[in-house]
């Protein structure tokens, strides 16, 4: 089997927990050689997007990732149009796509458009602030955005509650358009409904990362330490963590490639060939402008002659 292509993106402040997450996810270290950078780096550092690629295998289905990292953002002083990077680079891979479609070798065009982007919401404040409003707003129509709140272990499980309503609220107020999980066929089974359902609700998934394997009720797991107890990344009662991952590579990984490809990549190919359309008019338009300004300049010259005969 020849597996599958999945491209996820991460983005959202700096220091929220991305590459943990990424890593807790797919046990991968994104950012071995990551060296920190001083001030003065940091005032003038754009986002810098890498990209990393994990060969995994889900029940026996082969799965080629490729993980986007965006580290950076926020880091800088002025944070003005920090997604602009980000929505460049997801057009970019639309393009070459679009290239690829049209070029001459079309059975073999590698998919490295974006399919979906996780986007992190700082667990500290009252809901959203207002770089994530106008983040999630400009990556809506290009990719399914998937919010999630970052280090949920600084909070309790009330506060986790109300900041989800919170952020829900907010998401619907200011219009932000995430990715919308598909309704739930009613012939489905029992089982998957509830699945479906607790999915829904969950939303944003709160999420904790770590890149620490510890002792917990007698088993080794992914966790973090803290003097007061364990907080167990893979424990559902402490936060979405599996829910997530099961979305993504399990149940809704589908779901979130056709809505890239004949949503997100339809748009751009549909904006794409209105442009070229709008230019090849413009072409006829001023070569027909000329013709009929030679005609003219003719006729003026033939009128001239006229009537100088004439005297
Ligand atoms: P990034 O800049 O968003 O990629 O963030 P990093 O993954 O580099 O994490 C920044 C810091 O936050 C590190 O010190 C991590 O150990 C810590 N961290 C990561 N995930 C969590 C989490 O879920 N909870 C808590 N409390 N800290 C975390």
């Amino acid at each position: 089997k020849k597996g599958f292509d999945f491209t996820l993106l991460v983005a959202g402040e700096s220091g929220l927990g991305k590459s943990t997450l990424v890593n807790s996810l797919f046990l991968t270290d994104l950012h071995k050689d990551r060296k920190l950078l001083n001030a003065e780096e940091r005032i003038s550092q754009t986002v810098e997007i890498t990209k990393h690629t994990v060969d995994i295998e889900e029940k026996g289905v082969k799965l080629k990732l490729t993980i986007v990292d965006t580290p950076g953002f926020g880091d800088a002083v002025n944070n003005t149009a920090c997604w602009r990077p980000i929505t460049d680079y997801i057009d970019q891979q639309f393009e070459q796509y679009f290239r690829d479609e049209s070029g001459l070798n079309r059975k073999n065009i590698q998919d490295n458009r974006v399919h979906c982007c996780l986007y992190f919401i700082p667990p500290f404040g009252h809901g959203l602030h207002p770089v994530d409003i106008e983040f999630m707003k400009a990556l809506q129509d290009k990719v399914n955005v998937v919010p999630l709140i970052a280090k949920a272990d600084c909070l309790t499980p009330f506060e986790i509650k109300k900041l989800k309503e919170r952020v829900r609220e907010e998401i619907d107020k200011y219009g932000i358009k995430i990715y919308q999980f598909p309704h739930c066929d009613s012939d489905e089974d029992e089982e998957f409904k509830q699945q479906d359902k607790e999915l829904k609700e969950s939303t944003p998934f709160a999420v904790i990362g770590s890149n620490t394997v510890v002792e917990a009720r007698g088993h080794r797991v992914r966790g973090r330490v803290y003097p007061w107890g364990i907080v167990e990344v893979e424990n559902p009662s402490h936060c979405d963590f599996v829910k997530l991952r099961t979305m993504l590579i399990r149940t809704h990984m589908h779901d979130l490639k056709d809505i890239t490809s004949d949503c997100h990549y339809e748009n751009y190919r549909a904006q794409c060939i209105q442009n070229m359309t709008r230019c090849e008019h413009d072409k006829t338009y001023t070569w027909s402008q000329k013709k009929l300004r030679r005609m003219q300049q003719m006729l003026q010259k033939m009128q001239q002659q006229m009537h100088e005969q004439e005297l």
